[in-house]
């Protein structure tokens, strides 16, 4: 009988499972449930913050692209999953029966200090972003003060050095740079830790970058509020300051939505609600639900004073969402191989007109080798990849063969390998 696997979630590792679950076998029955119609492309988030991008150019209405790659898809909100019923309830009150699930909805975000809600910007959702890009347009026309960064338990701070460098290049081309001071604010021990002790070069290549575009810094301290014109803060050894800003934008924290928390407590781990999985990111009591993406729990990689949490980026989440394909299919055969991801993988941080590029085999430390790279063709490249990325996701397939082989010929990359035993943490 066909196998029917229910995804949740229409982003990177959604859409990834799906289109390689129909890529590795035709005789299985996918249904994506999205509560948006749309595929978004997240690492473009900050450029339509920035007014760089518009939403339609990095943004693919989901319906026609899944339809034509042969999976149904309910534009709802899964509500309720029991693993023990193998069902999923929609917003409508739609049950759904599954042989599989995958659970890729992404993270819920807290924004923890208080008043960050109102105050601080974002640019973690599309809908955010675009509003972000209205705030900053009343920056440019009465400028003052900005305040970038992340607040305690963060694992995404990429985009938040993007970000600063981002409004620093777009401040320098309005003219307006000398009028406003930009202060990065973070709980990460040193600059360029990026909640994963840094990643080769990082510390040095971020503080050379800040102090030639002068951009401040305070490390080490934990965001307690946001007020309109001032974030509060506190450092290590428990004293409060602050700093004036205008324009702030900082990180949330990360989380397992409602709908995770509703499979109990042997799927949303306890500390934070996101899907307990193993190294083949499958969860240990229910052999039959994955968790792919940022939503999947990967244990921090650092005991830093202030909490840092592990970041989860594209290419770590394309491997996750191949392995959970390749391990459902040979679970379907009856086959005993399973893989796991290798969690290698390139991440650019674009600042507008240049780019610094980090390749790491895995991300995860310890590493097998880093190499990290800066320039103008950083920024290109970029530019290309979100494109690439968003032809990818109209095709229908997340990664061709020619991709395969070029990352494992030239990066000496590879996204998944086999796995003698799922068994223990993903790290
Ligand atoms: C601003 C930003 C920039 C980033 N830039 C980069 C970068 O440059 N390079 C890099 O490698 N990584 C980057 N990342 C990290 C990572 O690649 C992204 O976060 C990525 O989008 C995560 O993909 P995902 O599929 O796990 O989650 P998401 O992209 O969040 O997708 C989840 C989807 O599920 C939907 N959903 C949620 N709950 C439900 C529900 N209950 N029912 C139905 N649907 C639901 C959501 O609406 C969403 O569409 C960035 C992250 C952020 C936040």
């Amino acid at each position: 009988m066909t196998k029917h696997v229910v995804v949740i979630g229409g982003g990177i590792g959604g859409l990834a499972t799906a289109y390689n679950l129909k890529k590795i076998s035709k005789d299985i029955r996918i249904t994506l449930i999205s509560d948006r119609p749309y595929f978004g492309f997240t690492p473009a988030y900050p450029h339509l913050a920035m007014g760089w991008r518009r939403f339609e150019d990095i943004t693919v209405p989901l319906g026609p692209v899944l339809s034509r790659a042969g999976v149904e898809f309910i534009n709802e909100r899964a509500e309720r999953i029991d693993p023990d019923l193998c069902k999923v309830w929609t917003s409508s009150g739609r049950e759904i029966g599954y042989d599989y699930l995958v659970i890729a909805t992404g993270p819920k975000l807290v924004f923890e200090a208080e008043g960050m809600e109102e105050n601080s910007a974002s640019i973690c959702t599309a809908e955010h972003a675009a509003a972000t890009r209205d705030r900053f347009e009343a920056l440019c026309r009465d400028p003052g003060p900005v305040v970038v960064g992340a607040i305690p338990g963060v694992s995404c701070f990429g985009p938040a050095y993007e970000f600063a460098l981002m409004v620093h290049h777009e401040l320098v081309k309005r003219g307006l740079r000398r009028r406003v001071s930009i202060t990065y604010v973070t709980s990460e021990p040193y600059l360029g830790h990026l909640g994963l002790g840094g990643i080769g070069t990082s510390r040095r290549l971020m503080e050379d970058l800040f102090a030639e575009k002068d951009i401040r810094y305070v490390t080490n301290v934990k965001v307690k509020a946001v007020e309109r014109e001032r974030v509060v803060y506190e450092d290590l050894e428990g004293n409060t300051r602050d700093l004036p800003s205008k324009f702030t934008m900082l990180m949330p924290k990360f989380a397992g939505p409602e709908v995770v928390l509703s499979a109990g407590s042997k799927v949303a781990h306890p500390k934070n609600g996101m899907v307990i999985v193993n190294k083949c990111f499958q969860n240990p009591s229910y052999g039959n639900v994955y968790g792919v993406g940022v939503v999947a729990f990967i244990p921090p990689v650092d005991q830093t004073p202030v909490p840092t949490g592990t970041p989860k980026t594209g290419q770590m989440i394309e491997g996750m969402a191949r392995a959970a394909a390749f391990n459902i299919v040979a679970d379907i055969k009856g086959l005993k191989e399973r893989y796991a991801p290798t969690l290698a993988a390139l991440c650019i941080a674009d600042m507008g007109d240049e780019g610094i590029g980090f390749l790491a085999n895995p991300v995860i430390p310890p590493r097998i080798w880093v190499k990290s790279r800066k320039g103008r063709w950083v920024h290109w490249a970029k530019t290309a990849f979100e494109r690439y990325f968003l032809w990818k996701v109209k095709r229908g397939n997340i990664y061709p063969s020619f991709e395969e082989f070029l990352v494992e010929k030239i990066l000496r990359m590879k996204a998944v390998e086999p796995c003698d035993s799922c068994e223990g943490s993903p790290t």
